[in-house]
């Protein structure tokens, strides 16, 4: 039976982290296991920037953004002997297994360490979505809010002067945060890595929307990296009826104190990544599919296709 574990944050943070490494400190402690907190990721299990986590460590966080353990990149982790000389610190204190709380970055690197012998669980922690294995992400929902009242509030004003308002939001390749969005705002368009993007449908679409519908204003979510929502807004002003505006929402998607249903899902993840560890597995990564919290390897979990994602862009064109 595992007697110590650590616990880490890596690649980029999201709302809710906090509550999974409370989950996590929690449930081991009042199982009879010792928790280790590792600061700055993978960076940290490099240099030794370890720390005890009594309960009361990780009280007052549940309801904070960020990672209270931060968070660090180091690509230098692919190379084995970086890896090795991790091991030798976890061993040297004791850790034999470890949470990983990130996204399929983080993932890869905890399967690298549990084919080395020491039992690493990846639970999944970004605001994008893009994580296969599971349904929704640690930190989606908060970020899914923080784009809704910031679309609801562009609204108002879109509508009084005619504007197309065309918002970028985050994703990384993964266009659910901007699908979602676009449900949840009754938006005239979404534009994904999923949907794709032609310049001429777009204009044509919102000429159509102005002319034909007669609609008073009309908003565009788009997932960033696709294309250069100014560049597109001007070209709106110069070809259909709107006035085009363009509004990227950037790193405020991140932040901010996690929604209830990002710290239940937290929680529920971060109970099942010890219960996996006191039951000796490792290489998996935990996720929550038709609400149900369930645990897949890792390589199996980052080959399997999402299949919730077409169903939500048919309910996107039902709604127009
Ligand atoms: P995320 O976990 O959010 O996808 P990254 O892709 O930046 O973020 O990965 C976070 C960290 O995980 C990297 O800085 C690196 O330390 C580690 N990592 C990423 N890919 C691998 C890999 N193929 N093998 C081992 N470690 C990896």
């Amino acid at each position: 039976m595992v007697r110590k574990i650590g616990i880490l944050t890596s690649g980029g943070d999201a709302p809710g982290m906090n509550a999974a490494i409370r989950a996590v400190t929690r449930v081991a402690l009042n199982n009879g296991i010792e928790m280790v907190g590792i600061h700055d990721g993978y960076k940290g299990l490099l240099e030794g920037n370890f720390e005890i986590l009594q309960k009361n460590s990780v009280s007052d966080i549940l309801d904070r953004g960020g990672t209270k353990l931060g968070s660090a990149r180091l690509p230098e982790f692919k190379e084995k002997p970086v890896r090795d000389k991790c091991i030798e610190n976890l061993v040297q204190n004791g850790i034999e297994a470890l949470v990983v709380i990130g996204g399929d970055g983080s993932y890869r690197g905890a399967l690298e360490l549990t084919k080395q012998g020491i039992n690493c669980i990846g639970l999944p922690g970004t605001i994008d979505n893009d994580i296969s294995g599971t349904d929704y992400t640690i930190g989606f929902d908060t970020a899914l809010h923080t784009c809704v009242e910031a679309v609801d509030k562009l609204r108002d004003t879109s509508s009084s002067h005619h504007r197309c308002s065309i918002v970028e939001v985050m994703g990384n390749h993964c266009g659910d945060l901007a699908l979602y969005t676009a449900i949840c705002c009754g938006a005239e368009m979404v534009i994904t890595p999923e949907t794709g993007y032609d310049e001429i449908e777009v204009l044509e679409r919102l000429h159509y929307l102005d002319q034909t519908v007669n609609k008073s204003h009309a908003i565009i979510i788009v997932t960033e990296k696709i294309v250069d929502v100014e560049g597109l807004a001007k070209k709106v002003s110069q070809n259909t009826g709107f006035s085009g505006r363009a509004t990227v929402l950037g790193h405020i998607q991140r932040g901010g104190s996690p929604t209830p249903n990002d710290r239940v899902l937290a929680s529920r993840m971060g109970e099942k990544a010890v219960e996996l560890l006191m039951d000796g597995i490792g290489g998996h990564c935990v996720g929550i599919i038709d609400n149900q919290i369930t645990s897949l390897p890792i390589d199996e979990a980052l080959q399997r296709p999402n299949t919730s994602r077409k169903k939500m862009y048919r309910l996107f064109e039902n709604l127009m």
